[in-house]
């Protein structure tokens, strides 16, 4: 059997090039994981594939639930099935034959772990490295839903999670000179305003209970939000106006050491996922196979 013979891309966009390229020089010893992100983004680019499976929301799903929340996505699957083969094949990590391409990736956009970590297991691959990996491969898919969907978000969004994929914000981001609160997605990329000063894992309010870690470097535009109770944390990021989705996923690599400090000091990030979204992948029939 022939796989379709695609390399993978670069992003074209040259803001975007520039961003990759600030990352690259930041932080070269990510370059294995950012050369990953890299091709994530510009298959995104290139999303014919991806674009045409954003799902229509269900109209009755529970108020509380994000968009995709029981989403069927509908997808050419022999060009899924090609993407998740290069990218896992340019990480070397896992023989990509062996790990089903449509089933990873459907267990990445649900973050089911325990989904992934059989995969891993049937491929004989470590389950921590496919995890990171998933998420990459479900980048194009999820980054296409955030742009298609930003329209249907919900006016209000008072919950912790992304309104459309159902993931941990990865940053707060305050906007402009009156430092406008907004929790950003590292999945799709959306952003909702939660005004009220929180704790996003378990909402805690009481400000004696919340804190934060500033850089030691001194750099004004970051810090990171911690909370006592329950050792949860969140990177902090001041900007003057709200940053691309691609520029929040660069972002967050870069600022791995921001991660590295607080995990030294005993703050962590949820391991469950903030919401299950059971959300299914389908083959698109007559789907044409254009790589
Ligand atoms: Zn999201
Ligand atoms: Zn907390």
């Amino acid at each position: 059997m022939l796989w379709p013979h695609a390399r993978l891309r670069r992003p074209r966009n040259v803001a975007l090039q520039t961003l990759v390229a600030d990352a690259r020089r930041e932080r070269p010893e990510s370059e294995a994981w950012l050369g990953l992100l890299e091709s994530a983004l510009g298959e995104s680019e290139a999303g014919a594939v991806w674009e045409a499976a954003v799902p229509q929301p269900a109209v009755d799903r529970p108020v509380k639930a994000p968009l995709l929340f029981r989403a069927t996505l509908t997808l050419d699957t022999r060009a899924a099935r090609a993407w998740v083969h290069r990218l896992l094949k340019r990480a070397a990590r896992a023989k990509p034959r062996s790990v089903d391409g449509v089933a990873l990736l459907e267990a990445a956009v649900c973050q089911d772990y325990a989904r992934i970590d059989a995969l891993a297991a049937a491929a004989g691959t470590e389950p921590q490295a496919l995890r990171v990996l998933a998420q990459l491969t479900a980048l194009p898919l999820l980054l296409a839903c955030g742009r298609a969907l930003t329209r249907q978000l919900p006016v209000t969004w008072w919950e912790s999670y992304c309104p459309l994929c159902g993931a941990w914000p990865v940053v707060a981001e305050y906007t402009g000179l009156e430092r406008k609160r907004q929790l950003r997605c590292g999945r799709c990329g959306t952003g909702w305003a939660i005004p009220m000063l929180r704790c996003v894992f378990c909402d805690e309010t009481d400000h004696e209970k919340l804190g934060y870690l500033t850089p030691e470097d001194g750099e004004q535009m970051r810090k990171i939000e911690v909370c006592h109770t329950c050792k949860g944390y969140l990177k902090g990021l001041a900007t003057v106006r709200p940053l691309a989705a691609e520029a929040i996923l660069l972002d967050d690599l870069k600022t791995v050491p921001l991660d590295v400090a607080a995990l030294e000091r005993g703050y962590r990030r949820p391991e469950r996922p903030a919401y299950q979204l059971e959300s299914r992948i389908a083959e698109r029939l007559g789907g044409g196979g254009g790589a």
